[in-house]
């Protein structure tokens, strides 16, 4: 019993200085100097190989990466962050691929109202907009809100007459239309439901995508070492009018502070909002000093996913260091770095 006791205990002494000295070698890593990178996400969900023929694969891959070469230009060229961000969502919300800007998915009543947010890890400054639909590109609104109000967060009619006022691109509303997300509403329509974007099944052979995550979002760092996270959204098919999700929500969809990290999620937003999801990954690396990766994986596995909620997130941070997460099948995703180090992904974890 004795001897049960103490390998017992030698083996948890062993695991936590092997965890506290994990967390030293974080703490002690410094960034280099100059250095910067970007990650993006386009959504999450039941994202499996056999549900893309290898042309939706090459057509996913292929704005990803043009999405991550728009940020990531910016920041070789030494821009900040908030604009590398911007341009990159800005690819894919004017892709009908995503469920942001052009393509977002339509609420129960047969209209698109978008979301999106932006925040600066350096100052804390952040502004977003909710239930817009004549905006084309809405984090360039959130950004107005963010540098030319006193407010964070403008909703409807008062978010479009601001945009439009500082020279923001408007357009008909149906400049939004696509008929796919046309026809994934009329599947749904009727049932209690929402559904999320790419969460794929087969019916018949037939590719049938009418589950609803497919937000886009980005997160980068500057050679300034500031970070900044944008993220862009349709919300989720069916959603009732009205309904404002997680993304516009400071520190429940979309947070960046230079002190820990920028984190950009996706997923059903009202789970990430009752448990203000990416803040609580930012403040476990703050307080707790959990890594990353530990963070990403006690707010998705321990807190979203026992409340039913699904989902994934990506992460930058203070040192550059890219990670990301998901409960769900699949995340489109990817990242580029100035060390030369870049990756795009879809399916499950390696
Ligand atoms: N989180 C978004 C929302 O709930 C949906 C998504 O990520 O696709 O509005």
């Amino acid at each position: 019993m004795k001897k049960l006791t103490f390998l017992l205990l030698s083996s948890i002494i062993i695991f936590s200085c092997e965890t506290t000295s994990n967390k030293k070698e974080a703490e002690a890593k410094q960034r280099e100097p100059n250095s910067f990178s970007i990650v993006i996400h386009g959504g999450a969900g039941g994202i499996k190989r056999e549900y893309f023929t290898h042309e939706q694969q090459e057509a996913y891959s292929k704005k990803l990466e043009e999405a991550l070469n728009a940020g990531y230009t910016i920041l070789e060229n030494g821009g900040i962050s908030l604009d590398a961000i911007q341009a990159a969502i800005n690819v894919m919300e004017d892709s009908p691929l995503f469920n942001a800007g052009k393509g977002a998915v339509y609420n129960n009543e047969g209209n698109q109202e978008m979301d999106a947010a932006i925040m600066d890890g350096n100052t804390l400054n952040s502004g977003a907009v909710a239930g817009v639909n004549h905006i084309k590109n809405p984090i360039l609104a959130a950004r107005i809100v963010m540098d030319s109000s006193k407010h964070v967060l403008l909703s409807g009619k008062g978010a479009e007459l601001m945009a439009k006022k500082y020279g923001i691109e408007m357009v008909d509303s149906s400049y939004f239309f696509t008929e796919k997300r046309l026809n994934q509403l009329k599947k749904i329509q009727g049932k209690e439901k929402t559904q999320l974007d790419h969460t794929a099944f087969l019916i018949k052979n037939e590719l049938i995508d009418d589950h609803k995550y497919g937000t886009v979002g980005a997160v980068a760092i500057d050679k300034n070492g500031n970070i900044a996270a944008g993220t862009s959204t349709g919300g989720m098919t069916n959603k009732k009018y009205g309904r404002i999700g997680d993304v516009p929500i400071i520190g429940a969809g979309t947070y960046a502070n230079n002190l820990t990290c920028g984190i950009s999620a996706t997923g059903t937003g009202e789970y990430f909002m009752r448990t203000v999801a990416v803040h609580e990954v930012s403040s476990l690396i703050q307080y707790k000093g959990m890594t990353a990766k530990e963070a990403l994986h006690e707010v998705l596995f321990n807190q979203i996913g026992p409340l039913g909620g699904e989902g994934g997130m990506i992460l930058m941070d203070k040192n550059g260091d890219v990670s990301w997460d998901f409960n769900s099948t699949g995340m489109f995703r990817g990242y580029k770095k100035s060390d030369g180090d870049t990756k795009i992904e879809m399916f499950e974890q390696p």
